[in-house]
């Protein structure tokens, strides 16, 4: 194989978890496609040297994590829409010999989202505003949700994710307050959790939620990967709610990741199948 230009991975400082790696390598393979995709460990102070090595071995893309996110922008050529109303990039891809930005995260969601509803004039509560609830609403809003509420327990970081929705996109934004027990709103078609509650090993921390506000038909989606089947996710099946889990996210970022790179459509099921198996 041409090594150096197939090749792929993520620059994090602490490696990102072996079903990354595992997913992407198992679509490569899936469709017979002599490409890798490695984890490397990169330092804060390192960034510019691992940026400027990718490009100088002519690597195809690589994936960014924290704390990376941000910080990768000056390094690159140029961004993609989402990735720079969001001002965080989670995905690097060789186009004409340049290095775009793209954000995969919210499109990946928004795949996951699309196989039950179709935000497009929908009114959205979304709990949490640190990098994954940025990268969700920005989405929601680009596709056309008409109004979204966000709720967070630190309010000027809520207040701050308001801001950037109301000033850069045309979704009506305001921010409800997360002092007491959250209800529901009449009205709401999607509910998406976008906090780390849930998130294992704190697997029995739940929402400080009303689950008797879940009505029957709403969307519920929670970005929480591991494990799947969250508290939220558990409670809104029970009302009756139509459930979207963490592992569609981050499946279909991938797939997004993969055709950016390669140019190919990635089969999904072969990717969640392998998270499946490492989630449990
Ligand atoms: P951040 O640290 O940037 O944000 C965390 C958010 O969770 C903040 O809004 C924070 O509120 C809130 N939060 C955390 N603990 C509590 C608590 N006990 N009570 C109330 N609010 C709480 O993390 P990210 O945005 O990067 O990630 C959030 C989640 O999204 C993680 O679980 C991550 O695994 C998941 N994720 C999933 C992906 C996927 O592909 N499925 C992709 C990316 C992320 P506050 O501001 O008040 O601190």
């Amino acid at each position: 194989m041409n090594f150096l230009s197939n090749l792929t991975g993520s620059f994090a400082l602490q490696a990102a978890g072996n079903a990354t790696v595992a997913m992407i390598e198992a679509a490569y393979r899936h469709h017979g496609l002599d490409w890798r995709y490695i984890n490397c460990e990169v330092r804060p102070e390192a960034l510019g040297d691992a940026v400027r090595g990718a490009r100088a071995m002519g690597w195809a893309g690589f994936n960014c994590s924290l704390p990376h996110k941000v910080a990768v922008i000056s390094l690159l050529d140029g961004l993609g829409e989402s990735a720079s109303v969001m001002g965080a990039v989670n995905c690097a891809v060789r186009r004409d010999g340049r290095f775009i930005g793209e954000n995969t995260d919210g499109k990946g969601f928004l795949k996951s989202l699309a196989e039950v509803i179709d935000p497009a004039g929908k009114r959205v509560l979304v709990f949490g505003a640190g990098g994954a609830a940025r990268a969700v609403t920005v989405e929601l809003a680009l596709a056309g949700a008409a109004a979204i509420t966000i709720v967070n327990r630190a309010r000027e970081r809520g207040a701050d994710l308001v801001r950037l929705l109301n000033d850069h996109t045309a979704a009506r934004t305001d921010l409800s307050a997360w002092d007491s027990t959250a209800r529901v709103p009449d009205g709401v078609d999607i509910l998406v959790n976008c906090t780390s509650i849930g998130l294992f090993p704190n697997v029995e921390a739940a929402l400080d939620l009303d689950t008797a506000s879940l009505r029957p038909g709403l969307v519920v989606a929670d970005i929480v990967p591991s494990p799947p089947r969250t508290e939220l996710i558990q409670a809104a099946e029970a009302r009756g709610c139509i459930v979207v889990d963490g592992l569609g996210m981050l499946v279909n970022q991938g797939v997004i990741s993969i055709k950016y790179w390669t140019g190919i459509d990635a089969d999904a099921t072969v990717m969640r199948r392998t998270v499946e198996a490492i989630y449990g």
